[in-house]
């Protein structure tokens, strides 16, 4: 298969791939070759490195341990049919971070360096990036922490970025079935809080809400605007998507959640590429009763499909089931999942080719 519009030049890269069983790898953390390493201080990032050792020594009052500063990013590289390793709009990535570093007081690392950054440590780990037809991918996971001693309270002074990556499995083995979420009585964001940025301290203060739900035996929380409880924000690690009887994709919009690069993605393919209506607004709960598919976006799996939603005993089921993805979901997650394994042509510099 030629296609030229992505493929600049064509390499011959066969590399020593390691031995895994990649069919059945989880979704979890394992050591890789190398990782990236860029430190801050003096007011400047240095040139930045690969290097082998996977732990960090840090003094024991680190910025990070003491007042939580520390910003994070998800994004995947995967190998296409043609055997070329790609990532997913990194630049994206970027962008958010620079963001979540700047509501953090913390250094921006700049964007073309974290784009390079992120190039160069999966290039140094071609051999853990798993193999077309696998469903699995390489997860990269950029971060940065406030790296010198703060006992009083104020932002460090000294960061370090660093990308570690790992291989990971399909999010969903055997298929994407249906989830049933319930709505938390938790919040995950304050108003005019850090719910529109990656930081770390965002999840610390989930963990006892997602416990609790998992505990009840639901899959997920779903999260109300925190000032009126009304309106629809999203889950821990994913935004919502919604399809109205008439096929309208709607999706909530609100300045406390996260901006998911997936969601945004799929609002561009929708309207673009499915002639789909796109609304991005405030979404009240009272509306998810009509709505006909109900779906969670992020890296991680793309698009799982939401059977039901439980709000304290009350049940909200959608039409389209426990068994599986509603049909309009699906078609986006079909020509999204096309255009990121590049078999159709997407966006400009949607796809990153790595090597
Ligand atoms: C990372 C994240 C998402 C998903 O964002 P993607 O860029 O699509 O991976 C959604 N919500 C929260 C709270 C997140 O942290």
């Amino acid at each position: 298969m030629e296609r030229n519009w992505i493929w600049k030049e064509t390499e011959d890269f066969r590399m020593e791939k390691k031995n895994l069983d990649w069919a059945n790898l989880g979704f979890g953390y394992m050591v890789t070759d190398y990782r990236y390493v860029s430190n801050y201080k003096d007011g400047k990032w240095d040139d930045g490195a690969l290097i082998t050792d996977p732990n960090v020594t840090l003094n024991e009052c680190a910025g990070v341990f003491q007042y939580s500063q520390s910003c994070f990013e998800g994004l995947k590289a995967y190998t296409t049919e043609d055997g070329h390793i790609v990532c997913f709009r990194p630049d994206m990535n970027a962008k958010r971070m620079m963001d979540s570093a700047e509501r953090l007081e913390m250094p921006v690392f700049p964007e073309d360096r974290f784009v390079d950054a992120v190039e160069q440590v999966v290039k140094a780990n071609a051999a853990w990036v798993p193999p077309f037809g696998s469903g699995a991918s390489l997860y990269i996971r950029p971060y940065m922490i406030g790296t010198n001693s703060v006992i009083g309270v104020k932002p460090a002074d000294e960061y370090q970025f660093r990308i570690l990556v790992t291989p990971v499995g399909p999010y969903f083995k055997g298929g994407a079935k249906p989830i049933t979420i319930k709505v938390s009585d938790f919040d995950r964001a304050a108003p005019h809080g850090t719910g529109h940025i990656k930081a770390g301290l965002n999840y610390a203060m989930s963990l006892h809400a997602i416990v609790t739900a998992h505990k009840e035996g639901f899959d997920e929380n779903l999260y109300l605007d925190p000032a009126t409880r009304t309106k629809v924000e999203e889950t821990g690690g994913a935004n919502f998507i919604f399809i109205t009887k008439d096929g309208t994709l709607v999706t909530p919009k609100s300045d406390s959640i996260l901006p998911s690069i997936t969601r945004r993605s799929i609002m561009v393919v929708a309207e673009k590429y499915l002639g789909m209506k796109v609304e991005h607004r405030e979404v009240y709960f009272d509306e998810l009763k009509d709505f006909a598919e109900c779906g969670l976006c992020g890296t991680a799996a793309v698009i799982s499909p939401v059977g039901k939603i439980v709000d304290h005993g009350k049940e909200i089921c959608f039409p389209s089931g426990m068994e599986e993805m509603g049909p309009q979901i699906k078609k986006i997650y079909d020509k999204l999942t096309a255009i990121q394994k590049a078999e159709i042509e997407g966006p400009e510099g949607w796809v990153k080719v790595i090597m």
